[in-house]
């Protein structure tokens, strides 16, 4: 009889890293398939460069007769480069992304080839894409889908396809992915903004959120994750004991790269930055053969896409290399989850991040401005920013001790707290020209060298301040930046438009100074937003009481958190940013909620399956070999048999004792999901899988894993966590 779990070890041993050549300068190969500026002007008429450029700065529509011309041009570079299909390509809601490729060419019947590739299709397609979640709206307006050409992100070629990066709508307007809320979202924060920039530079007409992204992830031997069905099945493991060794020496933070990992590390840098990713970074993380990856960071619709593609060139490319990669946020209990941290800023045409102290004390009065606005914002809607981050798969990283909880909060630093604790200070109404001196020079005027030497780092904050930028850092590690990146955007746009709204009215009314009005109202800012702001342990259970005293939300469940994206606050949010309207906030709550109870009711199948037909045989044939060996001790030894077999009598004992255990579990676990399964409300049924499907796991789990440490080795079926984790 074969045991997959020793083949697959065995494959393993025969293992080489694969030679990876390089193929030439690394900023040679950046975008050589991207149809960025320089293809355009080389491919496109001088009309059509124009006019998508004008596009992409200044979001102006593109005339059709225009689009034919691009659509030229870019089906010519695409071909120059060996590229024979094409596709839309978009990132409906089921969390990967979706292409239909189509030849560039098409044969009529008379034998002739013709020209597939207009305006037209370059525009807007119908990917018949009935089976994507849309949370009902398609049905409720009997409309299809389509996507629609995103021209502020570049086209690409992948493999030999070139990809259009596209929002999908339905016919009535409705977003049904994640790139046309994100695109709404950024809209809103530019125009507020810039609104607010302009208070401090006239010549600022645009502001880009930026988003730099971290992608942490874990590589095993392909064979190791094929021989584990929950692996295969659910990204992650469902059982197995934590090795003798597990992260306690930390000793592969920062240590040397395996030799294998580094040729697919290679090969992946150059794929990525072909295709116009501008990866920089690459280091192992805290956990055996866990990893990350991190670029530098872009304009926030282009870097949300960009992690998407990467995800999938991770994918193909460890599948060359003979590796998977696990993109799940918990794949092995016991062991460091993945994140995937969110840097996100704001950067106006001028070329000012917007979150970076000036030189002058009036640039420093902009950066607390916007500063002290991101903090009010994360204050006024922190459950709607957790809700962004929920996921069955996030819910076993939050809050176990090694990943921020579920509680958001905000870290600032020592220095920068100490400047806001001044400026709460600063007098009501007008400001007595020594104390604006004094605020200029002592304060405001100080904060560069302030923040020069903050080294204050707290890894515990699930959205910190890093010196010119907040780090969002609760973001799932297989998550669509997109969600985190909408929610994010809206909030700080609709809390910079209240701020200019109220500045304005000082300076209206009580004849404030600029400067002054400003002052006034970061000040009330300041107090109002301080039970927001924690700088202690965010791990800690003292936190988890202070936070519920302060009133902060504290869903440590997805369908809990979830609630806050249709909460009336939410809706009335969305739809006064004009980023989601209420069919669209109530579809996107069901397909999460449906999506939840999807994934947990899978892995409950999952654990029962393996549970009941790999574990307890196999504990059964082990212990038939005990029962056979006491058979025969008392064969010899007639009545000292006892004596020397029990070890082996305890044994037995104990193996039925775990295998009756998990076969009731299994039964009542089953039992609970059938109850859940006939439930009909959304909300309802993901709260049943989560109150009492779920809680199965752990019983079951533990019953199985004490298992595996008693059944003889060479029987064991599933790869040992040793096995996945150490193997290089
Ligand atoms: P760290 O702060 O983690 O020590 P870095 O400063 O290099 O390291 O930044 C980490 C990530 O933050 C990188 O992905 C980088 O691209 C991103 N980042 C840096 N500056 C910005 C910014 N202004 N806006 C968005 N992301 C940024
Ligand atoms: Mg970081």
């Amino acid at each position: 009889m074969s045991n997959i779990r020793l083949e697959a070890i065995k494959e393993t041993f025969n293992r080489k890293p694969l030679e990876v050549a390089e193929q030439g300068k690394r900023s040679d190969l950046f975008q050589v398939n991207v149809f960025n500026e320089m293809s355009m002007r080389q491919f496109m008429t001088k009309e059509a460069f124009t006019s998508v450029m004008d596009a992409i700065v200044h979001g102006k529509k593109i005339d059709r007769k225009i689009a034919d011309q691009v659509a030229s041009g870019m089906k010519a570079w695409a071909s120059s480069k060996g590229a024979t299909h094409y596709t839309h390509w978009f990132q409906p809601l089921t969390g990967t992304t979706a292409e239909k490729h189509d030849a560039f060419f098409e044969t009529q019947s008379d034998g002739q080839a013709i020209e597939k590739f207009g305006g037209g299709q370059l525009v807007q397609q119908e990917p018949d894409a009935s089976s994507f979640p849309s949370g009902g709206i398609r049905n409720t307006f009997e409309a299809r889908g389509y996507t629609a050409w995103d021209p502020t992100s570049p086209a690409f070629i992948y493999g030999t396809t070139l990809c259009i990066p596209t929002v999908f709508v339905s016919y009535t307007g409705e977003a049904l992915d994640y790139k046309a809320p994100l695109l709404r979202a950024l809209q809103a924060v530019d125009q507020a903004a810039t609104s607010v920039a302009k208070y401090f530079d006239k010549n600022v007409t645009k502001v880009n959120a930026t988003l730099g992204w971290e992608q942490e992830y874990f590589l095993i031997d392909k064979a190791l994750a094929y021989s584990r069905p929950d692996i295969v099945l659910s990204g992650r493991t469902l059982l197995g004991h934590s090795p003798a060794k597990g992260q306690q020496l930390d000793d592969h933070y920062f240590g040397s790269i395996p030799s294998r990992v580094m040729s697919y590390m290679r090969e992946l840098e150059m794929e990525c930055l072909k295709l116009g990713i501008p990866v920089k970074t690459r280091h192992n993380e805290v956990a055996p053969n866990q990893f990350e990856l991190a670029p530098i960071f872009e304009e926030a619709n282009l870097a949300v896409d960009h992690n998407t593609l990467l995800m999938d060139v991770m994918d193909k490319t460890a599948d060359k290399h003979n590796l998977k990669v696990l993109f799940h946020e918990k794949p092995f209990a016991g062991i460091n989850g993945s994140g995937k941290h969110n840097n996100w800023s704001l950067s106006t045409n001028t070329g000012v991040n917007l979150l970076a102290p000036g030189s002058t004390p009036m640039k420093n009065l902009q950066f607390l401005t916007f500063f002290i606005n991101t903090i009010k914002a994360v204050n006024e809607h922190e459950e709607l920013l957790r809700a962004s981050i929920a996921s069955a798969t996030n819910d076993h990283r939050l809050g176990a001790n090694e990943a921020p909880p579920a509680i958001i909060s905000v870290f600032i630093g020592a220095q920068l707290t100490k400047v806001l604790d001044e400026l709460e200070d600063v007098s009501k109404g007008k400001l007595s020209p020594q104390e604006k001196t004094d605020l200029k020079l002592n304060v405001v005027g100080k904060i560069p060298d302030v923040l020069l030497d903050n080294t204050d780092r707290n890894r515990t904050s699930p959205f910190a301040f890093t010196g010119n930028k907040f780090e969002f850092r609760a973001v799932g590690s297989k998550a669509n930046c997109a969600n985190p990146m909408t929610v994010l955007n809206t909030i700080v746009a609709k809390q910079l438009m209240e701020f200019k709204k109220e500045v304005d009215a000082l300076v209206a009314k009580k004849s404030l100074k600029k400067d002054e009005a400003i002052f006034n109202v970061l000040r009330e800012y300041i107090k109002a937003s301080k039970k927001i702001r924690f700088e202690g342990d965010g791990y800690s259970l003292v936190w988890e009481k202070e936070a519920g005293k302060r009133g902060l939300s504290n869903n440590r469940k997805t369908p809990e958190a979830l609630k806050a994206m249709v909460s009336k606050k939410t809706i009335e949010l969305f739809e006064e940013m004009s980023v989601m309207n209420k069919i669209e906030c109530e579809a996107r709550h069901e397909i999460e909620l449906e999506e939840y109870t999807l994934k947990v009711q899978i892995e409950s199948r999952v654990l029962g399956d393996i549970a009941r037909n790999h574990v307890i045989p196999i504990a059964i044939r082990y212990q038939n070999t005990l029962i056979d060996n006491v058979r025969g001790l008392k064969d010899i030894f007639s009545k000292e048999y006892k004596k020397l077999a029990s070890e082996q009598m305890d044994l037995i004992e104990h193996i039925s004792y775990h295998i009756a255990e998990i076969n009731s579990s299994v039964s009542a676990m089953i039992e609970e999901r059938k109850k859940a399964n006939k439930l009909e409300k959304s909300q309802i049924k993901a709260d049943a899988y989560c109150e009492k499907v779920l809680p199965f796991f752990d019983t079951i789990r533990y019953h199985c894993d004490k298992l595996e440490l008693m059944v003889d080795d060479d029987l064991w079926p599933l790869t040992k966590y040793r096995e996945m984790l150490f193997t290089k």
